[in-house]
């Protein structure tokens, strides 16, 4: 099963406000900001505010919650960045490739033609 959740991830700390962020939204629930590494321009990530480990923990609640922010900031992004297209994606555990133990979500703007980085 998943383990459990550790509050003293990075986006906790983002949470707390304890480093900085450059925040694009919040509600009461989500909370969106950029990525510091992002792999193509305009890529944000977006969290729940309540902590879970990933999707596979999360409470259906709160996704139902987090989802619409989503959806609302993958059209804002693709407006922003005059993009193609926006690439989804969600990592679940090491094995396939998480490395921040807080559940969120990358919105990535896509042109036609230009890869990600690796
Ligand atoms: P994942 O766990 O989905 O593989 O990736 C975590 C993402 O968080 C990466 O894209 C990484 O660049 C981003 N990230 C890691 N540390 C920080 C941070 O301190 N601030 C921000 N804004 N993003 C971070």
């Amino acid at each position: 099963s998943t383990p459990a959740y550790d509050p003293s991830n990075i986006f906790a700390k983002i949470l707390k406000g304890e480093i900085p962020s450059h925040k694009l939204y919040e509600d009461d629930d989500t909370v969106a900001f950029m990525d510091v590494m992002p792999q193509a321009p305009g890529h944000l990530l977006v969290i729940p505010k309540q902590g879970s480990r990933n999707l596979l923990d999360a409470d259906p609640a709160v996704l139902s919650k987090l989802m619409p922010v989503v959806q609302k900031l993958a059209n804002a992004a693709k407006t922003a960045f005059a993009a193609d297209g926006v690439f989804i994606a969600q990592f679940n555990e090491p094995a396939a490739g998480q490395t921040v133990f807080h559940l969120h979500f990358h919105v990535i703007p896509r042109h036609e033609g230009q890869p990600l980085k690796p």
